[in-house]
Protein backbone atom coordinates (compact mmCIF):
# COMPACT_ATOMS: atom_id res chain seq x y z
CA UNK A 1 0.00 0.00 0.00
CA UNK A 2 1.72 3.57 -0.81
CA UNK A 3 0.21 6.37 0.70
CA UNK A 4 -2.21 5.22 3.23
CA UNK A 5 -3.37 9.20 3.89
CA UNK A 6 -3.84 9.67 -0.04
CA UNK A 7 -7.60 11.31 -0.23
CA UNK A 8 -9.46 12.70 2.60
CA UNK A 9 -12.93 10.21 1.92
CA UNK A 10 -13.07 6.67 1.07
CA UNK A 11 -16.62 5.20 0.78
CA UNK A 12 -16.79 1.34 0.95
CA UNK A 13 -19.78 -0.29 -0.66
CA UNK A 14 -20.54 -3.72 -0.62
CA UNK A 15 -22.81 -4.94 -3.65
CA UNK A 16 -24.42 -8.43 -4.11
CA UNK A 17 -27.21 -8.82 -6.87
CA UNK A 18 -28.05 -4.73 -7.25
CA UNK A 19 -28.32 -4.67 -10.61
CA UNK A 20 -31.52 -3.02 -10.31
CA UNK A 21 -30.67 -0.06 -7.67
CA UNK A 22 -26.73 0.57 -8.72
CA UNK A 23 -27.11 3.53 -11.50
CA UNK A 24 -29.14 5.79 -9.61
CA UNK A 25 -27.22 5.06 -6.44
CA UNK A 26 -23.93 5.23 -7.65
CA UNK A 27 -24.92 9.15 -9.52
CA UNK A 28 -25.70 10.20 -6.25
CA UNK A 29 -22.79 9.09 -4.40
CA UNK A 30 -20.71 10.17 -7.07
CA UNK A 31 -22.24 13.66 -6.89
CA UNK A 32 -22.20 13.68 -2.81
CA UNK A 33 -18.60 12.51 -2.61
CA UNK A 34 -17.60 15.39 -5.43
CA UNK A 35 -19.74 18.02 -2.98
CA UNK A 36 -17.83 17.24 0.29
CA UNK A 37 -14.42 16.61 -0.64
CA UNK A 38 -14.15 17.87 -4.62
CA UNK A 39 -11.53 15.59 -5.95
CA UNK A 40 -9.77 14.07 -3.11
CA UNK A 41 -12.28 10.99 -2.71
CA UNK A 42 -12.12 6.89 -3.62
CA UNK A 43 -15.72 4.74 -3.92
CA UNK A 44 -14.50 1.01 -3.40
CA UNK A 45 -16.88 -0.98 -4.23
CA UNK A 46 -16.73 -4.52 -3.61
CA UNK A 47 -18.86 -7.52 -5.96
CA UNK A 48 -19.52 -10.03 -3.65
CA UNK A 49 -20.30 -12.74 -6.04
CA UNK A 50 -23.38 -11.05 -8.08
CA UNK A 51 -24.30 -13.32 -10.28
CA UNK A 52 -27.30 -10.58 -12.06
CA UNK A 53 -25.21 -7.72 -13.88
CA UNK A 54 -23.94 -5.92 -10.87
CA UNK A 55 -20.16 -6.52 -12.05
CA UNK A 56 -20.64 -5.05 -15.37
CA UNK A 57 -22.44 -2.26 -14.48
CA UNK A 58 -19.85 -1.56 -11.30
CA UNK A 59 -16.94 -2.23 -14.22
CA UNK A 60 -18.44 0.67 -16.62
CA UNK A 61 -18.31 2.99 -13.32
CA UNK A 62 -14.73 2.17 -12.44
CA UNK A 63 -13.85 2.76 -16.30
CA UNK A 64 -15.59 6.09 -16.30
CA UNK A 65 -13.99 7.54 -13.30
CA UNK A 66 -10.57 6.67 -11.69
CA UNK A 67 -12.04 7.47 -8.14
CA UNK A 68 -13.79 4.60 -8.32
CA UNK A 69 -12.25 0.93 -7.54
CA UNK A 70 -13.90 -2.39 -7.77
CA UNK A 71 -13.13 -5.64 -5.45
CA UNK A 72 -14.66 -8.23 -7.45
CA UNK A 73 -14.57 -11.70 -5.05
CA UNK A 74 -13.97 -14.75 -6.66
CA UNK A 75 -17.50 -15.97 -5.14
CA UNK A 76 -19.98 -14.49 -3.07
CA UNK A 77 -18.54 -14.14 1.13
CA UNK A 78 -21.28 -12.18 2.81
CA UNK A 79 -21.26 -9.03 3.69
CA UNK A 80 -19.36 -8.72 6.47
CA UNK A 81 -16.54 -9.87 4.71
CA UNK A 82 -17.22 -7.90 1.81
CA UNK A 83 -17.36 -4.63 3.65
CA UNK A 84 -13.70 -5.52 5.65
CA UNK A 85 -12.35 -6.37 2.43
CA UNK A 86 -13.32 -3.10 1.05
CA UNK A 87 -11.35 -0.95 4.34
CA UNK A 88 -8.70 -2.90 4.06
CA UNK A 89 -8.35 -1.29 0.31
CA UNK A 90 -9.11 2.12 1.53
CA UNK A 91 -6.53 4.73 1.39
CA UNK A 92 -8.28 7.67 3.10
CA UNK A 93 -8.08 9.72 6.26
CA UNK A 94 -11.62 9.13 6.66
CA UNK A 95 -13.44 5.40 5.30
CA UNK A 96 -17.32 5.54 5.45
CA UNK A 97 -19.13 2.36 4.36
CA UNK A 98 -22.62 2.52 3.02
CA UNK A 99 -25.23 -0.11 1.74
CA UNK A 100 -25.57 0.18 -2.26
CA UNK A 101 -29.84 -0.73 -1.57
CA UNK A 102 -30.26 2.87 -1.03
CA UNK A 103 -31.31 2.25 2.50
CA UNK A 104 -28.83 4.46 4.12
CA UNK A 105 -29.36 8.19 3.12
CA UNK A 106 -26.59 9.50 1.01
CA UNK A 107 -27.15 12.77 1.51
CA UNK A 108 -26.02 12.55 5.12
CA UNK A 109 -22.85 11.65 4.37
CA UNK A 110 -21.48 15.31 4.94
CA UNK A 111 -23.00 14.99 7.88
CA UNK A 112 -20.62 12.44 9.33
CA UNK A 113 -17.47 14.11 8.03
CA UNK A 114 -18.92 17.31 9.83
CA UNK A 115 -18.83 15.04 12.95
CA UNK A 116 -15.54 13.56 12.31
CA UNK A 117 -13.83 17.07 11.64
CA UNK A 118 -14.78 17.94 15.01
CA UNK A 119 -12.91 14.94 16.56
CA UNK A 120 -15.25 11.95 16.49
CA UNK A 121 -12.73 8.89 15.51
CA UNK A 122 -16.21 6.61 15.00
CA UNK A 123 -19.34 8.19 13.55
CA UNK A 124 -22.12 4.90 13.86
CA UNK A 125 -25.71 6.06 11.72
CA UNK A 126 -28.65 4.92 13.90
CA UNK A 127 -31.91 3.82 12.75
CA UNK A 128 -34.61 5.45 13.89
CA UNK A 129 -37.42 3.30 11.78
CA UNK A 130 -36.83 0.45 9.06
CA UNK A 131 -39.97 0.76 7.10
CA UNK A 132 -41.50 -2.73 6.02
CA UNK A 133 -39.82 -5.03 8.19
CA UNK A 134 -41.70 -7.52 9.69
CA UNK A 135 -42.31 -8.22 13.02
CA UNK A 136 -40.39 -10.82 13.63
CA UNK A 137 -37.43 -9.19 12.42
CA UNK A 138 -37.91 -6.19 13.85
CA UNK A 139 -38.17 -8.00 17.62
CA UNK A 140 -35.90 -10.45 16.49
CA UNK A 141 -32.86 -7.49 16.41
CA UNK A 142 -34.44 -5.49 19.43
CA UNK A 143 -33.99 -9.39 21.37
CA UNK A 144 -30.52 -9.75 19.59
CA UNK A 145 -29.21 -6.38 21.09
CA UNK A 146 -30.77 -7.47 24.39
CA UNK A 147 -28.77 -10.45 24.96
CA UNK A 148 -25.66 -9.44 22.78
CA UNK A 149 -24.97 -6.40 25.50
CA UNK A 150 -25.90 -8.57 28.31
CA UNK A 151 -23.37 -11.80 27.48
CA UNK A 152 -20.67 -9.40 26.24
CA UNK A 153 -18.87 -6.68 27.28
CA UNK A 154 -19.33 -4.19 23.60
CA UNK A 155 -21.63 -2.25 23.89
CA UNK A 156 -23.94 -1.91 20.52
CA UNK A 157 -26.43 0.94 20.67
CA UNK A 158 -29.80 -0.54 19.55
CA UNK A 159 -30.18 0.56 15.73
CA UNK A 160 -26.65 0.96 15.45
CA UNK A 161 -26.20 0.19 11.24
CA UNK A 162 -23.36 -0.43 9.31
CA UNK A 163 -23.82 3.56 8.08
CA UNK A 164 -20.57 4.41 9.43
CA UNK A 165 -17.50 6.55 9.28
CA UNK A 166 -13.98 5.28 10.98
CA UNK A 167 -10.77 7.59 11.07
CA UNK A 168 -7.93 5.75 9.74
CA UNK A 169 -6.05 5.62 12.88
CA UNK A 170 -9.13 3.12 14.14
CA UNK A 171 -8.72 1.97 10.07
CA UNK A 172 -5.02 0.76 10.94
CA UNK A 173 -6.22 -1.32 14.16
CA UNK A 174 -9.11 -2.85 12.18
CA UNK A 175 -6.58 -4.48 9.78
CA UNK A 176 -5.39 -6.45 12.77
CA UNK A 177 -8.29 -8.27 13.13
CA UNK A 178 -8.04 -11.65 11.69
CA UNK A 179 -11.10 -13.36 13.03
CA UNK A 180 -13.11 -15.26 10.32
CA UNK A 181 -16.80 -15.28 11.42
CA UNK A 182 -17.09 -11.43 12.15
CA UNK A 183 -19.77 -8.85 12.04
CA UNK A 184 -18.20 -5.71 10.86
CA UNK A 185 -19.99 -2.98 13.28
CA UNK A 186 -19.06 -5.41 16.41
CA UNK A 187 -15.75 -5.24 15.90
CA UNK A 188 -15.99 -1.49 15.13
CA UNK A 189 -17.40 -1.11 18.37
CA UNK A 190 -15.13 -3.48 20.41
CA UNK A 191 -12.09 -0.80 19.31
CA UNK A 192 -13.55 2.27 21.36
CA UNK A 193 -12.38 5.25 20.21
CA UNK A 194 -14.47 8.54 20.10
CA UNK A 195 -17.49 7.87 18.72
CA UNK A 196 -20.83 10.44 18.13
CA UNK A 197 -23.49 9.02 16.22
CA UNK A 198 -26.36 10.34 13.44
CA UNK A 199 -29.62 9.40 13.24
CA UNK A 200 -32.04 8.43 10.13
CA UNK A 201 -34.65 7.36 8.97
CA UNK A 202 -34.01 4.27 6.66
CA UNK A 203 -35.60 4.22 2.94
CA UNK A 204 -37.52 1.55 1.78
CA UNK A 205 -35.01 -0.63 -0.58
CA UNK A 206 -35.03 0.60 -3.96
CA UNK A 207 -35.85 -2.18 -5.67
CA UNK A 208 -34.63 -6.01 -4.96
CA UNK A 209 -34.98 -8.38 -1.91
CA UNK A 210 -32.52 -8.03 1.34
CA UNK A 211 -29.90 -10.54 0.70
CA UNK A 212 -30.21 -11.26 4.61
CA UNK A 213 -33.26 -14.00 5.14
CA UNK A 214 -34.35 -14.84 8.92
CA UNK A 215 -31.71 -17.76 9.08
CA UNK A 216 -28.85 -15.65 8.19
CA UNK A 217 -30.02 -12.79 10.36
CA UNK A 218 -30.10 -15.78 13.31
CA UNK A 219 -26.85 -17.07 12.23
CA UNK A 220 -25.13 -14.46 11.84
CA UNK A 221 -26.69 -12.92 15.98
CA UNK A 222 -25.70 -16.80 16.97
CA UNK A 223 -22.15 -16.25 15.53
CA UNK A 224 -21.28 -12.74 16.19
CA UNK A 225 -22.66 -13.56 20.28
CA UNK A 226 -20.29 -16.70 20.64
CA UNK A 227 -17.67 -15.00 18.58
CA UNK A 228 -17.45 -12.18 21.23
CA UNK A 229 -18.12 -13.97 24.89
CA UNK A 230 -17.46 -17.19 26.76
CA UNK A 231 -20.97 -16.75 28.73
CA UNK A 232 -22.94 -19.28 27.40
CA UNK A 233 -20.14 -21.68 28.24
CA UNK A 234 -20.97 -20.57 31.45
CA UNK A 235 -24.35 -21.17 31.22
CA UNK A 236 -24.36 -24.78 30.33
CA UNK A 237 -22.51 -25.66 33.52
CA UNK A 238 -24.53 -23.18 35.67
CA UNK A 239 -27.53 -25.53 34.71
CA UNK A 240 -25.91 -29.01 35.52
CA UNK A 241 -24.75 -27.33 38.82
CA UNK A 242 -28.71 -26.49 39.64
CA UNK A 243 -29.69 -30.23 37.86
CA UNK A 244 -27.89 -31.67 40.38
CA UNK A 245 -29.22 -30.73 44.21
CA UNK A 246 -33.15 -31.21 41.52
CA UNK A 247 -32.14 -34.80 41.37
CA UNK A 248 -31.16 -35.40 45.04
CA UNK A 249 -34.14 -34.30 46.11
CA UNK A 250 -35.96 -36.31 43.87
CA UNK A 251 -34.26 -39.46 45.53
CA UNK A 252 -35.36 -37.97 48.65
CA UNK A 253 -39.16 -38.21 47.69
CA UNK A 254 -38.65 -41.40 46.53
CA UNK A 255 -37.01 -42.52 49.86
CA UNK A 256 -40.12 -40.83 51.74
CA UNK A 257 -42.34 -42.58 49.32
CA UNK A 258 -40.98 -46.13 50.11
CA UNK A 259 -40.55 -45.28 53.55
CA UNK A 260 -44.01 -43.40 54.75
CA UNK A 261 -45.86 -43.81 51.74
CA UNK A 262 -47.41 -41.11 49.27
CA UNK A 263 -47.27 -38.02 51.64
CA UNK A 264 -48.66 -35.17 48.98
CA UNK A 265 -50.63 -37.88 46.99
CA UNK A 266 -48.20 -37.28 43.83
CA UNK A 267 -49.06 -41.14 42.86
CA UNK A 268 -45.82 -41.17 40.53
CA UNK A 269 -44.56 -44.43 39.84
CA UNK A 270 -40.60 -45.49 39.88
CA UNK A 271 -40.88 -45.67 35.58
CA UNK A 272 -42.55 -41.67 35.72
CA UNK A 273 -39.74 -40.81 37.55
CA UNK A 274 -37.39 -42.41 35.91
CA UNK A 275 -38.78 -40.75 32.40
CA UNK A 276 -38.80 -37.40 33.45
CA UNK A 277 -35.57 -37.04 34.88
CA UNK A 278 -34.18 -39.08 31.56
CA UNK A 279 -35.47 -36.34 29.11
CA UNK A 280 -34.93 -33.66 31.18
CA UNK A 281 -31.03 -34.80 31.30
CA UNK A 282 -30.68 -35.59 27.98
CA UNK A 283 -32.03 -31.78 27.34
CA UNK A 284 -29.52 -30.60 29.16
CA UNK A 285 -26.79 -32.72 27.68
CA UNK A 286 -27.64 -32.02 24.46
CA UNK A 287 -27.99 -28.58 24.77
CA UNK A 288 -24.80 -28.15 26.41
CA UNK A 289 -23.67 -30.38 23.91
CA UNK A 290 -24.50 -28.06 21.33
CA UNK A 291 -22.84 -24.88 22.59
CA UNK A 292 -19.40 -26.83 23.45
CA UNK A 293 -19.81 -27.77 19.18
CA UNK A 294 -20.73 -24.14 18.23
CA UNK A 295 -17.57 -22.93 20.18
CA UNK A 296 -15.36 -26.41 18.40
CA UNK A 297 -17.00 -24.62 15.20
CA UNK A 298 -15.25 -21.52 15.67
CA UNK A 299 -11.77 -22.74 16.85
CA UNK A 300 -12.21 -24.77 13.47
CA UNK A 301 -12.59 -22.13 11.41
CA UNK A 302 -10.05 -19.75 12.66
CA UNK A 303 -7.53 -22.35 13.20
CA UNK A 304 -8.16 -23.80 9.61
CA UNK A 305 -6.52 -19.92 8.69
CA UNK A 306 -7.62 -19.99 5.24
CA UNK A 307 -7.53 -16.40 3.63
CA UNK A 308 -10.49 -14.00 4.63
CA UNK A 309 -11.63 -13.73 0.98
CA UNK A 310 -10.45 -14.68 -2.71
CA UNK A 311 -10.26 -11.15 -4.95
CA UNK A 312 -10.73 -12.11 -8.60
CA UNK A 313 -7.87 -9.99 -10.13
CA UNK A 314 -8.79 -10.19 -13.57
CA UNK A 315 -12.38 -8.79 -12.84
CA UNK A 316 -10.80 -5.94 -10.24
CA UNK A 317 -10.19 -2.53 -11.42
CA UNK A 318 -8.21 0.88 -10.11
CA UNK A 319 -6.64 -1.52 -7.20
CA UNK A 320 -3.66 -0.26 -5.61
CA UNK A 321 -0.42 -2.96 -5.75
N1 LIG B 1 -24.60 -7.64 0.52
C1 LIG B 1 -23.37 -8.26 0.21
N2 LIG B 1 -23.26 -9.63 0.29
C2 LIG B 1 -24.31 -10.43 0.68
C3 LIG B 1 -25.55 -9.79 1.02
C4 LIG B 1 -25.65 -8.42 0.93
O1 LIG B 1 -22.40 -7.57 -0.14
O2 LIG B 1 -24.14 -11.64 0.72
C5 LIG B 1 -24.72 -6.17 0.42
C6 LIG B 1 -25.95 -5.68 -0.32
O3 LIG B 1 -25.72 -5.58 -1.71
C7 LIG B 1 -26.17 -4.32 0.31
C8 LIG B 1 -25.72 -4.53 1.74
O4 LIG B 1 -24.85 -5.67 1.73
O5 LIG B 1 -25.38 -3.31 -0.27
C9 LIG B 1 -26.88 -4.75 2.68
O6 LIG B 1 -27.61 -5.87 2.29
P1 LIG B 1 -29.16 -6.04 2.52
O7 LIG B 1 -29.89 -4.82 2.10
O8 LIG B 1 -29.52 -7.33 1.86
O9 LIG B 1 -29.22 -6.24 4.09
P2 LIG B 1 -30.04 -5.42 5.20
O10 LIG B 1 -30.54 -4.15 4.61
O11 LIG B 1 -31.10 -6.35 5.62
O12 LIG B 1 -28.99 -5.21 6.26
MG1 LIG C 1 -30.78 -3.32 2.96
Amino acid sequence: MSDKNGVLLAIVVPVYNEGSNLKSFNEQLVKQAESVSSNSYEIIYIDDGSQDHSGVLLKDFCEANKNLRLISFSRNFGKEIATTAGIHEAEAQAIMTIDADGQHPIELISEFIKKWKAGAKVVIGVRNSNHGEGFVKRYGSKLFYKIFNRLTKVRLIEGSTDYRLIDSSVQQEFIKMTERSRITRGLIDWLGYKRDYIKFDANPRLSGEAGYSFRKLLKLAIDSTISMSLSPLYISAYIGAAVLPLSVLTGLFMIIDALIGDPLHLKATGSAYIVVFLVFLVGILLVSQGIIGLYLSHIHTETQNRPLYIVDKGRSINLYE
